[in-house]
């Protein structure tokens, strides 16, 4: 029986579900080689869930036992695919390929002002905080009074609560020292998150909500007469007891009122952000505008904002891409050009589906990916190519891989720092320190 080879650009979940799908539902002897463009496994679960969120993050434990356990299965780090290696090579080299490389932009507002500095994509501050290798590490110099947030998901929700967290809270993250130090040198004191439509509609859970609430050193706000509901609200409530639940967190919060704390986090409903006003090149205000009557404007000084209404899908070189949805057509997972698929192309994750869902919504997606590739290859032979073939187009690049054993080297790194200054772990932010580690070139933090 010959051994089938198949390619996973992208080891975040649905990559690393899509390599352990694979390995356990195929019948057939199978290897599978994750190419991942960062150092580092994981994708949104190490560099977008929030560094206060430990317990969601800790499902990189069993991903792990992916790539360490499974036998044929590969951990390829620092390998761009699209740059390193093209997408066409791989299609020649492994009899599939799976797409899995996730929704790396960010959906505009399209309003005058947007590019001013000061006002950034939501995503800039998440991967910042999160020690992103691709965002420099003074990218946020949090020197002002009010930030202001633009969405009313739970991502906008992570944003405002790291701008209140104490440096003690902060310490029990994994979050870089200097990202600590700069947070700790942060004076804002107010964040607002502004939401377009009533209270009815916010996105973010519950949980997240009432986990604001209960952050010791800060108010939230709302306003009651926020909470009046028009008579579609009242019916959307009524329709979904998610939203019900939410909404008598709302009214919680508003009855609390504000009780002197040192933070405060104030919610406005049903404003529009129109404009956003500047003073030397830099964000000064958010002009905001009454949804239900654009009539009714008011302006919010700031002098930090940040859209968050989504991420947004890029297009994969040599691929079809539905610029509307900002995913990659496919009919159950099988990459579509028209009504042709196109052999061997296959994709998961938020490049499939765009960019909603937990972690574990990933899980069911590569599922569906999983099974269409095991379809397609339970009929013929495999005509990869051997993994040396690829390991030595690499290597003539100059491509420094960083193999499973290379990330460990940097996971070990970045405990030991931890451990020098009584945190668990401390993540390292600059690439070429990572690769350095990777190689086995340092051998402590200097
Ligand atoms: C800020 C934020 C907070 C979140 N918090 C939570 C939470 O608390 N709980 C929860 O359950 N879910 C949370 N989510 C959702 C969760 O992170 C996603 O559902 C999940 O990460 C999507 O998985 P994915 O594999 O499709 O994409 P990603 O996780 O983005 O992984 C894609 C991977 O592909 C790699 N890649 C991209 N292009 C290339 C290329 N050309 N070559 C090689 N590699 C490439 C990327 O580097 C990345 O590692 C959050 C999402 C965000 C944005």
């Amino acid at each position: 029986m010959s051994t089938f080879r198949i390619a996973v650009v992208g080891s975040g979940p649905s990559g690393s579900y899509c390599a352990q799908l694979l390995s356990e539902e195929s019948d057939q002897p199978i290897e599978v080689d994750v190419f991942e463009q960062l150092p580092a496994p994981f994708g949104l679960v190490r560099y977008g869930v929030a560094p206060d969120h430990p317990k969601i993050k800790s499902i990189t434990m069993s991903f792990s036992e992916v790539f360490e356990e499974t036998p044929g299965v590969r951990f390829l780090g620092n390998v761009r695919v699209g740059v390193d290696i093209t997408s066409s090579e791989l299609r020649s080299h492994y009899d599939g390929v799976v797409f899995a490389s996730g929704a790396p932009l960010d959906r505009r507002l399209g309003v005058p002002g947007e590019d001013l500095a000061g006002a950034h994509a939501v995503r800039d501050f998440v991967s910042w905080y999160g020690g992103h290798p691709d965002t420099p590490s003074n990218a946020f110099v949090l020197d002002g009074h009010r930030a202001v947030v633009i969405g009313v998901g739970n991502v906008a929700l992570d944003a405002a609560r790291m701008l209140v967290r104490t440096t003690e809270d902060l310490r029990a993250t994994d979050v870089p020292q200097h990202i600590v130090e700069a947070f700790t040198a942060s004076t804002f004191s107010e964040v607002v998150i502004v939401g377009r439509r009533g209270p009815a509609y916010a996105k973010f859970t519950n949980k997240e909500f009432i986990e604001l609430l209960d952050l010791e050193n800060c108010d939230v706000i709302i306003d009651p007469d926020d909470l009046e509901l028009d008579a579609a609200q009242q019916e959307y409530l009524d329709s979904n007891p998610a939203a019900t639940r939410l909404f008598a967190s709302f009214r919680k919060a508003a009855e609390r009122g504000a009780l002197g704390r040192k933070y405060r986090i104030r919610f406005v409903f049903d404003r529009t952000p129109v404009e956003f006003l500047g003073e030397d090149g830099s964000v000064s205000g958010v002009r905001l505008a009454k949804t239900s009557d654009p009539t009714v404007t008011e302006t919010l000084d700031t002098e930090l904002v940040f859209r968050s209404v989504g991420y947004m899908g890029k297009a994969v070189p040599g691929l079809p891409f539905d610029t509307e949805t900002a995913t990659v057509p496919h009919r159950d997972s099988r990459v579509i050009d028209g009504e042709e698929e196109v052999p061997g192309v296959y994709i998961a994750g938020w490049i499939k589906r765009g960019p909603t869902g937990v972690v574990g919504t990933n899980r069911r997606c590569a599922l569906d990916t999983v099974t269409s590739i095991l379809e397609d290859i339970g009929s013929k032979s495999s005509s990869a190519s051997a993994s040396t073939v690829v390991d030595e187009l690499l290597r003539s690049r100059g491509v420094q891989v960083v193999d499973w054993a290379a990330w460990r080297r940097i996971d070990e790194a970045e405990r030991a720092a931890g451990e020098s200054t009584g945190r668990e772990r401390v993540k390292l932010h600059d690439r070429n320190e990572m690769l350095q580690f990777a190689a086995g070139d340092v051998i402590r933090l200097g």
